[in-house]
């Protein structure tokens, strides 16, 4: 856990973004959620309620700069986004296992990429964004079924 923390700190430096106040309570929160994604607006009410004169804007802009430089990732369900603080800052480019069930993320070792491209000669590959989900060995081993989640 400190490791991580040192690890955004130091991306932080890098970049020229000073160590808030602000930024270190968000990078904390961001931290003890690292297992999951956390709807924009749960981190938005969290950062207000520490910081009472803290602004939406200052919130979101904080998040967006952190995305940027590789300390958050982020997602959208169902239209809301959503953020998490990185997993991985060795491969900050990869890809996730998300249990439906309890949100836990889990971290893939390969980007399928490579496979694609082979398929598509000649064509310029913008972007891509490529998740598995399901349920975590936990969540099946408690008995809980796809069935059961398709009916919440
Ligand atoms: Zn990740
Ligand atoms: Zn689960
Ligand atoms: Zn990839």
């Amino acid at each position: 856990m400190a490791e991580s923390l040192s690890a955004a700190v130091a991306i932080l430096k890098k970049n020229k973004l000073k160590l808030t106040k602000q930024r270190h309570a968000l990078l904390e929160f961001l931290l003890t959620n690292q297992g999951h994604y956390t709807d924009v607006v749960t981190v938005d009410a969290f950062m207000r309620t520490e910081f009472p004169g803290m602004s939406h804007n200052t919130v979101y802009r904080n998040l967006k700069e952190f995305e940027e430089v590789g300390i958050v990732e982020q997602n959208t369900e169902q239209e809301r986004a959503r953020v998490k603080y990185q997993c991985d800052f060795h491969h900050q480019h990869h890809h996730h296992f998300i249990c439906q069930n309890c949100g836990k993320v889990i971290e893939l070792q390969m980007c399928p990429m490579d496979f694609f491209t082979a398929q598509l000669p000649g064509c310029e590959i913008a972007g891509h964004s490529f998740e598995l989900y399901g349920l975590c060995a936990e969540c099946k081993a408690a008995g809980v079924t796809e069935a059961a989640l398709v009916k919440n």
